[in-house]
């Protein structure tokens, strides 16, 4: 039987009546086309045709033809569709009419640098550690409203979240997930979820699936969830730590019991790509301009260029287990980001840290956010973009980011950043008017 063939069974004995098949545009939102379970073997042999062109940094219109092709792997039901009438879904990979697969596509750039990696020998498996907000609706529309005042590690009556919680890790067990912890974060109102790791396409798609079964399910218990990265002035925002390791023929290629810190010289060469690329891997890591409200000092977030093998305050820090469980948690990402193009920038500049055999600088031991500018300037200890369109810049001029995103995906951030920037640069924001109103 073909693969085909025990798709088709196993869609007839789920009893689906619709298929989604999803995929995700340059800023990495879902989309999804719906079809009826009939035309369930063209989409998994010749695939389905849609219009690009309507689609956030897809394509031109003169080349809006496309192709979605479902990879049969992310098979899933949604759990919380009626019984007699179930959904299922198919992460998809789109292709031009040629049948060739479509530079845009950030599933695609993302396979692009898995493979440079596997031409390596290696494979990239990334954790992620997602946190965000529970707001409450009014009038049918989000709000910034707390639903509840807990705080980091609460539990109920203070964590009124608690159940809402429950409903969305067994809806992502359902779909598969392997949930490993869950906790109320520091900010009132924030939560984290962390499932287990995986290989960066898995990750990906399992970072998309996540934020869209968490907003429906939250949506169901009246509330709004979000992903934004600092949705309140003055407490912490919500990142999405990425715990980065690369395997060897079936071994963690990071551990090495015998170096300093029990860390792979193939480690230590990851760490330094990535910190030489940090600013222009910020572009895709920090998407919105509201990506750079929460990459200040004081609230658990990155803003200093460095690694520690231990303290909290450096952008990259390595989490004490050794072993099969030895990683680098890169702590910029917000988990606003699209995950195919953040984690095709993090290991194409890990890839080229080892390539180009690179050397981190010292191991940071001190808080950085206690040193005075000068202790920095000192130690080399440079900082992250402080905006969107800084932050472009760097990544227009970094040749191995680019290249690893393509001139296609590198040209629409390009546009977004340049409509983003002119249209926050030219808004008036209620800050000014507090300040200059009365004064001048
Ligand atoms: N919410 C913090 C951030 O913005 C991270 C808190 C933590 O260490 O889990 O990155
Ligand atoms: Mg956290
Ligand atoms: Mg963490």
């Amino acid at each position: 039987m073909t693969d085909v063939a025990k798709m088709l069974e196993r869609i007839e004995a789920d009893n689906v009546k619709f298929i989604r098949l999803q995929f995700s545009d340059i800023e990495g939102q879902i989309k999804n086309v719906a079809i009826p379970v009939s035309q369930a073997e063209k989409a998994l042999t010749a695939g389905i045709g849609f219009d690009g062109s309507s689609i956030e940094g897809f394509a031109r219109i003169e080349e809006s033809d496309m192709v979605l092709k479902p990879d049969m792997d992310t098979y899933s039901l949604l759990p919380w569709r009626p019984e007699n009438a179930k959904v299922a879904r198919f992460i998809c990979d789109v292709y031009k009419p040629d049948d060739t697969p479509f530079e845009g596509d950030p599933r695609y750039i993302l396979k692009k640098t898995l493979a440079r990696a596997a031409e390596m020998g290696y494979t990239f498996n990334i954790g992620p550690e997602m946190e965000f907000f529970l707001f409450k609706m009014v009038d049918g529309e989000p709000s910034v409203k707390f639903q509840d005042f807990g705080g980091y590690f609460d539990l109920a009556p203070i964590d009124l979240a608690e159940d809402v919680r429950r409903d969305i890790i067994f809806n992502l067990m359902e779909m598969g997930f392997d949930i490993e912890a869950s906790h109320h974060e520091v900010a009132e109102s924030q939560h984290e979820i962390d499932f287990k790791y995986a290989d960066a396409l898995k990750t990906a798609d399992n970072v998309v699936t996540f934020r869209f079964v968490t907003k429906t399910i939250a949506l169901q218990n009246g509330l709004h969830a979000t992903f934004m990265a600092k949705p309140v002035f003055g407490i912490n925002g919500s990142g999405m730590h990425c715990n980065c390791s690369l395997a060897k023929d079936g071994k963690n290629a990071f551990y090495d019991p015998k170096a300093p810190l029990e860390l792979s010289k193939t480690c230590m060469q990851f760490i330094a790509g990535v910190l030489s690329h940090a600013k222009s891997i910020t572009r895709v890591a920090n998407p919105t301009i509201n990506s750079y409200k929460r990459l200040v000092p004081g609230y658990e977030a990155p803003v200093y260029i460095a690694w520690s093998a231990s303290n909290r305050t450096a952008l990259v820090r390595v989490p004490a287990p050794r072993g099969n469980s030895t990683r680098i948690e890169l702590r910029s990402p917000d988990p606003s980001c699209n995950p195919y193009l953040t984690f095709a920038a993090i290991l194409a500049a890990g890839l080229e840290g080892v390539e180009k055999d690179m050397e981190p600088p010292a191991n940071a031991t001190r808080n950085i956010f206690d040193m005075s500018e000068e202790q920095r300037v000192k130690e080399h200890i440079d900082t992250l973009p402080g905006d969107l369109y800084t932050a472009n810049k760097y990544m227009t001029e970094d040749d191995v980011i680019c290249k690893a995103l393509g001139s296609h995906v590198v040209d629409g951030l390009n546009v977004i950043t340049k409509m983003e920037w002119d249209s926050f640069r030219t808004a008036v924001h209620p800050w000014e008017t507090e300040r200059y109103l009365s004064k001048y």
